[in-house]
């Protein structure tokens, strides 16, 4: 069994992916071909937010982003202390400092009421209010943006995080990078009133391409000039005429070209996603030892991931189980952002953001994607069961 069977899909787009890519190499154009302003066309439309820039991936659209509002030291960037790292690498990148917010545990996104608290902790240099980085505590920053993550494919409850952006006067910056095609409350991801927006086309994300890729999105025309500058090297009227710095961080015309063939099935598989995703809840409602994601009512989530949680510390026991059991499982993340390596300088204690500690202690993402059967899922729970059951003896 795969984790992601990424060659199911490609069994069912080969003659298209072929015939996109014969076209490319036919007419040549390999940088900023017409391939990339027709998808750029298509993922607006698909979406409904009004520009999409497409850019080399979901990292460099989170920095293009950044870059566009002139985000760097002195600016505090909120964002979850459970992510991948690009979400905090971006805004450490432009020496802004990352201060971290707790997490919601049923959803594994960023908890509102954290946010408020982390806002005003920064404003007033009070860690008392909310623990706050190292170079947040020897100095007032100015709280400059929010970057909420859409974890696992379900967006993050933006009208609450949208409400305590206003009242600070925070950016936004969604990291769909996970949530391309999801919903929250009827609209798509990426289009849900944040100031920018930025996914990933990762191979294993839910739409991806044979590479690396992203998009950035915004209802702002001036926004989107400033990210298509940035895009190439800070160009203006020509290329040659170079206004700001920016990055070479274009989309190739090969992978968007890829991406167009994929789009076309990736309605479908949004389907088949939740059908994966229903049969699996059937299975894990009231095993033991697991609780299975909340799948909340108002969203509709692309299941990027299918996150479990092994309760009663179990979980390394329970992977090792699924491994003798030949289920690959998968744990996104083990260490909280608070808790990395590269964040050490910001002096983070674990006990800071205990919820994303805790999730990280006991998150399992099982094998999950758009052509997985009855049967497979099947499979998996009754390897889940088995692996639980040993664990706990
Ligand atoms: C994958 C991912 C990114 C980075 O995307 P890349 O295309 O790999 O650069 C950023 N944030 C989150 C939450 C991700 O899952």
């Amino acid at each position: 069994m795969e984790f992601i069977d990424l060659k199911a899909r490609y069994r069912r787009t080969e003659p298209r992916i072929r015939a996109r890519l014969d076209a490319v190499l036919e007419h040549g154009r390999f940088i900023m071909g017409p391939e990339v302003a027709e998808l750029e066309a298509e993922l607006a439309r698909f979406s409904g937010a009004k520009h999409c820039v497409s850019c080399s991936s979901g990292t460099d659209a989170l920095l293009m982003a950044l870059m566009a509002w002139g985000v760097g030291p002195g600016d505090a960037v909120f964002l979850p202390a459970f992510s991948f790292f690009a979400t905090g690498e971006a805004p450490a990148l432009l020496g802004a400092t990352p201060v971290l917010v707790d997490i919601d545990p049923a959803t594994f996104n960023m908890d509102a009421s954290a946010l408020e608290k982390a806002v005003e902790a920064v404003a007033k240099r009070d860690p008392s209010i909310y623990p706050l980085p190292a170079p947040a505590r020897e100095r007032t920053l100015k709280p400059r943006a929010v970057i909420p993550v859409d974890l696992f494919g379900q967006s993050a409850d933006y009208d609450a995080l949208l409400a305590v952006a206003d009242k600070h006067d925070l950016s936004v910056l969604e990291d769909a990078a996970q949530s391309f095609g999801a919903e929250y409350r009827g609209r798509k991801t990426c289009a849900l009133g944040c100031h920018i927006a930025a996914t990933s086309f990762f191979p294993a994300k839910p739409l991806g391409c044979f590479g690396d890729g992203g998009a950035a999105f915004t209802e702002s025309d001036e926004t989107a000039e400033t990210l298509r500058s940035i895009r190439a090297h800070g160009k203006g009227d020509d290329k040659y005429d170079n206004v700001r710095i920016g990055l070479n961080g274009r989309l190739d015309t090969l992978q968007a070209a890829i991406l167009l063939a994929n789009l076309e099935v990736f309605p479908e598989e949004v389907e088949a996603r939740q059908r994966v995703a229903a049969r699996y809840a059937e299975n894990l409602s009231n095993m033991e030892g697991i609780v299975a994601p909340a799948a909340r009512a108002d969203r509709r989530s692309v299941w990027a991931q299918y996150t479990a949680r092994v309760t009663g510390g179990r979980r390394d026991a329970v992977a090792a189980g699924m491994k003798a059991r030949g289920v690959p499982t998968n744990i996104y993340y083990p260490t909280p952002m608070h808790l990395l390596a590269a964040f050490a300088h910001l002096g983070y204690a674990p006990e800071d953001m205990p919820k994303a500690h805790a999730a990280s202690g006991e998150v399992l993402s099982l094998p999950f994607h758009p052509y997985m059967t009855e049967d497979e899922v099947g499979i998996v729970a009754a390897a889940l069961r088995g692996a639980v059951k040993e664990a706990g003896r």
